[in-house]
């Protein structure tokens, strides 16, 4: 808790389109009278224009202080320069699990109805622990790495939040047939957590390939999903795909310690600074932040305002108040004015 009842919270508006999502996400945050105070810190292309480290020691500290922040999109040159924002924060905060619930929304028609999945991606190692070698001109290589630690330690998280959020079935994506050390591993750590400790829990095992054409087949046949880091990403977009977009599917990233919450989309070059971004996949990422204060600090102020929010985006989806991307044509602030319209009376 911080200044004047306020929770203190970082907030990293980030790159591309970030500013102009983390700008909608402050006026609806203020006029649902959330208890937040913004600790603004930059990260990625907005730190080096100002001189600074792509992830600033400052930005790092403030996140370990208040323990909780709210990040934009941090771009990430392809192919050469600087090693991903995302990727150096999940490590250096030790953020292992990440969190992306995907589900239908009122008003947003897709090809499925009802969709409602978890996807739990570790956060910290496989290909994205970045060793990466040249090992002559025309040959270079990519270190998957993998240790029981990491492996159990998110079987662990993994089981542990469905057994909260009362899901019934958790099932791995993994290539063991042919990453049989790496991925053997990371199912074999799985397995023994539900085994042992969580045989109420449905538990199933899918080759990632299959796995993909069953999703788009039917997602009613998934509830939790539970992927190493590189399966987490690339399944992450594919499933936004099934419920309308990047735009709206939000994420958050948990450590022992820490939460950062963000938006599984990217900054979206394409469309930044031209005032059409949806806001929503960001807004929902705050809505879980507002949900993780009230559950880790006990405030109900914050229970309250993420409930009153949540109602008013999903009426407001509901009326036809939407952007491009999801077939309207209101760019980002008349969205958020549509939300801040209805919001419930206090
Ligand atoms: P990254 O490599 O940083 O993860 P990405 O490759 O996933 O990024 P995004 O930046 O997420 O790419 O964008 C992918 C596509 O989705 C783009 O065409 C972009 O315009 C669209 N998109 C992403 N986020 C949004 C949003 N919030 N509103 C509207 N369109 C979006």
């Amino acid at each position: 808790m911080a200044t004047q009842g306020f929770h203190e919270v970082v907030l990293i508006p980030g790159d591309g389109i970030g500013p102009e999502v983390s700008d909608a996400v402050r006026r609806i945050f203020a006029a649902a009278a959330a208890p937040v105070h913004w600790d603004e810190h930059v990260a990625g292309i907005a730190a080096i224009e100002g001189g600074l480290d792509v992830l600033p020691a400052a930005t790092l500290e403030a996140i370990e202080r208040h323990q909780v922040a709210l990040k934009g999109p941090c771009t990430t040159p392809v192919g050469e320069g600087f090693t991903s924002v995302n990727v150096q924060l999940r490590k250096r905060l030790n953020l292992y699990a990440a969190v992306r619930p995907v589900r239908s929304l009122p008003g947003v028609s897709t090809r499925f109805e009802n969709v409602d999945l978890i996807i739990l991606r570790e956060n910290t190692e496989g290909l994205y622990s970045g060793v990466e070698n040249q090992l002559t001109n025309d040959v270079v290589m990519s270190m998957k790495v993998a240790t029981k630690s990491a492996c159990t330690r998110i079987s662990h998280w993994a089981f542990r939040f469905a057994t909260q959020r009362r899901r019934k079935k958790i099932t791995v994506f993994h290539k063991a047939n042919i990453m049989k050390l790496t991925d053997g591993l990371f199912l074999r750590c799985a397995r023994s957590v539900h085994q042992t400790e969580y045989p109420n829990i449905d538990y199933q095992e899918t080759i990632i390939d299959a796995g993909c054409m069953k999703m788009v087949q039917d997602p009613s046949q998934f509830d939790v999903l539970l992927l190493e880091n590189l399966y987490g990403d690339v399944v992450s977009d594919l499933c936004a795909g099934l419920v309308g977009g990047l735009g709206v599917v939000p994420g958050a990233n948990f450590g022992d310690v820490a939460a950062v919450f963000e938006a599984v989309h990217g900054s979206a070059p394409d469309i930044a600074g031209k005032g059409i971004a949806n806001p929503l996949a960001l807004l929902m990422s705050a809505v879980m932040m507002l949900n993780h204060l009230s559950a880790t600090r006990g405030d109900e102020r914050c229970k309250v305002a993420a409930e009153r929010i949540k109602t008013a985006y999903d009426q407001a989806l509901a009326d036809g108040q939407k952007t491009r991307d999801l077939g309207g044509d209101l760019g980002t602030d008349a969205f958020a004015q549509a939300i801040n319209d209805r919001l419930p009376p206090l």
